[in-house]
């Protein structure tokens, strides 16, 4: 099975995607645990070139799916093959909810190329952590730490982000499930408790 985590800069995505793993775990599931752009040798440079290098707006989106076809090749398909559990750190609907709503890049040829990159392959649960900007970025300036290139865009880009996020969960209602990440983190548990026990069962 293949999990992705999605939602904005400081949504809490990285603490839950933890805690998630430690419910499948406990399961006895075998679980590789990986993120987007990065999971490989030659995601993890991309990742660096993408997060800190200046770059025309559809090399950018080009990158993310030359990054995400490395991922799954290497990683994220042999790993399913084999029936271990995938959790992922990003993956196509934040090209979705960045380039497309943050950047305001063409969405069809999106959904080309992830026909092309991915048309085989959808993953079975999202989790997609919702909250608006003006809080999220009170928790990024709390952990007082470097900002890459998305995070130190303006708030109305975080706003086009999450909107598309929104978007994109109304229009896949099966596959991705909206949770409210301004709730207690305690709530969030209870939430993610739930949702993975529906999906083992
Ligand atoms: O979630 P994480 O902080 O690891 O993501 C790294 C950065 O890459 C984020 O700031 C995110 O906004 C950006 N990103 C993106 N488009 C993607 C995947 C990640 O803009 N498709």
């Amino acid at each position: 099975r293949f999990i992705t985590f999605e939602g904005i800069d400081g949504a809490g995505k990285s603490s839950q995607i933890e805690y998630v793993v430690g419910l499948l775990r406990a399961r006895g599931l075998h679980v590789v645990a990986t993120r987007e752009p990065g999971g490989t040798p030659l995601g993890e440079k991309l990742r660096e070139l993408l997060l800190h290098e200046p770059m025309h707006l559809e090399t950018e989106a080009l990158l993310m799916f030359a990054a995400r076809r490395e991922h799954l090749a290497q990683l994220i398909e042999p790993a399913l093959a084999r029936g271990d559990w995938v959790v992922c750190d990003r993956f196509s609907d934040a090209t979705w909810a960045y380039q497309g709503g943050g950047r305001g890049l063409d969405r069809d040829k999106f959904a080309q190329l992830e026909q092309w990159v991915h048309g085989h392959l959808q993953p079975d649960l999202t989790l997609l952590f919702d909250l608006p900007h003006s809080v999220a970025q009170g928790r990024i300036a709390a952990q007082a730490r470097g900002l890459d290139r998305f995070e130190q865009e303006r708030a109305d880009f975080h706003e086009r982000v999450r909107d598309a996020y929104l978007e994109r969960a109304v229009a896949a209602p099966q596959r991705m499930h909206v949770v409210d990440a301004n709730q207690t983190p305690a709530d969030i548990r209870k939430e993610l408790e739930q949702t993975i026990a529906n999906i083992c069962s």
